[in-house]
């Protein structure tokens, strides 16, 4: 069987959720016993997202391979608990930049190099990529961006192209819309659809299937107003309507038969989907017996999005405990040792986020003492693990001048600095130590525990580590090194033993966790809070909990 392509475009607004119904389509295909991956088509000039500001981009999600990727990446693997790499995220300046190093290699002969065909042949080529290499019955493309925008059109062109190239039976094309509700008229609106598979259409691209976001349910002569003025079957205007949980949408698109369509037009030979685990996750994430609260302490909480693997992984491992981490989010500019019993009031445990940059350290610094003394579940993650490193030299090993070289260059205590083999590097031009690398735990660790192996292997992205010439002060002091990376005998894993739970990584954990596969350190740490919470008042059960809706 050929690989078959589905492209989605959106139109009318951004922000419909476009990453989400290709993770939900994804997941029903994969459920059918189909071999599926997606990828992102970003029409930004950055060649990846990971020089831009989280509040520009949201979270920079990294693959195995060492990607730095958009954030949609993550849903595709938490859906369909697929590992994603480098090829599945393509922007406007990764393909720019290709074309102008083949231009100077000479490769294009001596010809003028254009928009088409040379930018669409090479979006092309990096479409068709995943598709060559065997692995996949289905590629799912994601042209980010929205339908009229100027910078998307190569997309759109490419695509046009592509359809024929491979063969119109193996391409499909999904336009993601929206269906606006006037209170005023009391009516639900098409017309913004109209025009957007007009201006779809006049790219020469007519969509096969409409997925409408609306947040009323379309009647059947909305469907078929909608399937008159834009061209398509009745039965391929799907309605997607607003849900209890992202992940709750695959199972309202296999009701509105999305999946059914897309195997019947792409003759598509499957199994019956079975989601039974799915809708158990579903329904433990949606009627939790009760709720704690988890604080999240990092400088960006004002934009959810820059944590928004974090936020994933706590859902995945609320659901393992039955029940809801409400997470309470913390700025770290604003917190300090005065103030941090009243800005941690009622949580029962404290995360304390990733990060760059020396702005509101001293802020996580005092939420890792509160944690550490109050006996609070704590977890840190990357940042978080190296303020966790800094804190206990400072408060209880004694070197008050203790710091990263991040911040302060010229600390006496430099228990967080950049390896010597590292500085070489830097002096290159390389930067991060980025992507998988291995880590051996200790037996009988909460680490071990979690894992339940010795043995495991993790995502990076950062630059600075624990300190080898100076980590024995925190040994002598009952800190303890569980973790390690046996080839560079770096530092992964730090832990108190005679705390409740007191847990710092130097890797990104929350990047792997999926619903079929929640993160056990997550796992651990939320089920630490949770008993942390029903001996301290900090359990609020199911009656008077409420889970807010998702939008
Ligand atoms: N700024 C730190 C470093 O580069 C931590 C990075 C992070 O939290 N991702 O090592």
């Amino acid at each position: 069987m050929s690989t078959k392509y589905i492209f989605v475009t959106g139109g009318v607004t951004s922000s419909l959720g476009k990453g989400i119904i290709c993770a939900s389509l994804g997941r029903l295909l994969v459920a059918r016993g189909l071999k599926v991956t997606v990828q992102k088509l970003d029409p930004y000039i950055n060649v990846d997202p990971g020089t831009m500001n989280p509040y520009e981009h949201g979270e920079v999600y990294v693959t195995d391979d060492g990607a730095e990727t958009d954030l949609d990446l993550g849903h595709y693997e938490r859906f369909l608990d697929i590992k994603t790499s480098q090829t599945n995220n393509v922007t406007t300046g990764r393909i720019y930049y290709d074309v102008i190093m083949k231009e100077r290699q000479g490769a294009y002969l001596g010809k003028t190099v254009q928009v088409i065909p040379h930018i669409t042949d090479e979006i092309q080529s990096h479409v068709l990529k995943l598709g060559q290499s065997g692995d996949y019955d289905v590629v799912i493309i994601e042209i980010g961006g929205t339908v009229g925008d100027i910078e998307s059109l190569p997309y759109i062109e490419a695509v046009r192209q592509l359809r024929y190239n491979v063969g119109r039976a193996n391409t499909l094309s999904i336009h993601l819309t929206l269906v606006p509700y006037l209170a005023a008229a009391g009516e639900l609106k098409t017309k913004p659809t109209q025009h957007s598979v007009k201006t779809l259409s006049e790219s020469g691209l007519q969509p096969d299937i409409l997925v409408c976001r609306t947040e009323h349910t379309l009647d059947e002569s909305i469907r078929g107003k909608v399937a008159r003025f834009c061209n398509v079957e009745i039965e391929d205007v799907i309605e997607s309507i607003d849900a209890r949980s992202i992940y709750e949408v695959p199972l309202l698109m296999q009701q509105q038969k999305l999946d059914e369509r897309v195997i019947e037009k792409l003759k598509l030979e499957t199994k019956e989907p079975n989601l039974d685990n799915w809708i158990g996750f579903v329904e433990a994430v949606c009627n939790p017996s009760g709720a704690i609260q988890i604080a999240l302490v990092g400088k960006y909480v004002e934009h959810h999005d820059s944590y928004k693997s974090i936020v994933e992984a706590f859902i995945h491992a609320g659901a393992v405990n039955d029940c809801k981490v409400q997470i309470k989010w913390v700025q770290s500019d604003n917190l300090t040792e005065k103030n941090v019993a009243k800005k941690l009031a009622g949580v029962s445990g404290v995360l304390v986020a990733p990060g760059f940059g020396g702005r509101g350290i001293e802020g996580k610094l005092s939420a890792v003492k509160y944690a550490r003394t109050n006996g609070i579940p704590f977890f840190g993650i990357c940042l978080g693990m190296q303020c966790a490193v800094i804190e206990y030299a400072r408060n209880v090993c004694g070197w008050k001048d203790a710091n990263s070289t991040e911040f302060d260059e010229s600390s006496e205590y430099p228990i967080i600095d950049i390896m010597p083999d590292q500085k070489d590097i830097e002096n290159m031009g390389g930067t991060m130590r980025l992507g998988k690398y291995a880590c051996k735990i200790q037996k009988g660790t909460y680490a071990h525990a979690a894992y339940g192996s010795e043995m495991v292997d993790e995502r990076h992205r950062h630059r600075y580590e624990v300190n080898n010439n100076l980590r024995y002060k925190l040994t002598e002091n009952g800190m303890q090194l569980t973790g390690m990376n046996p080839e560079r005998d770096l530092v992964e894993i730090v832990e108190i033993p005679d705390h409740p739970w007191f847990v710092g990584v130097q890797f990104h954990p929350e990047l792997r966790s999926t619903v079929n596969n929640p993160q056990p350190l997550f796992v651990d740490f939320v089920k630490a809070s949770l008993k942390f919470a029903k001996s301290n008042d900090g359990f609020t059960p199911k009656k008077e909990s409420k889970v807010p809706v998702e939008k």
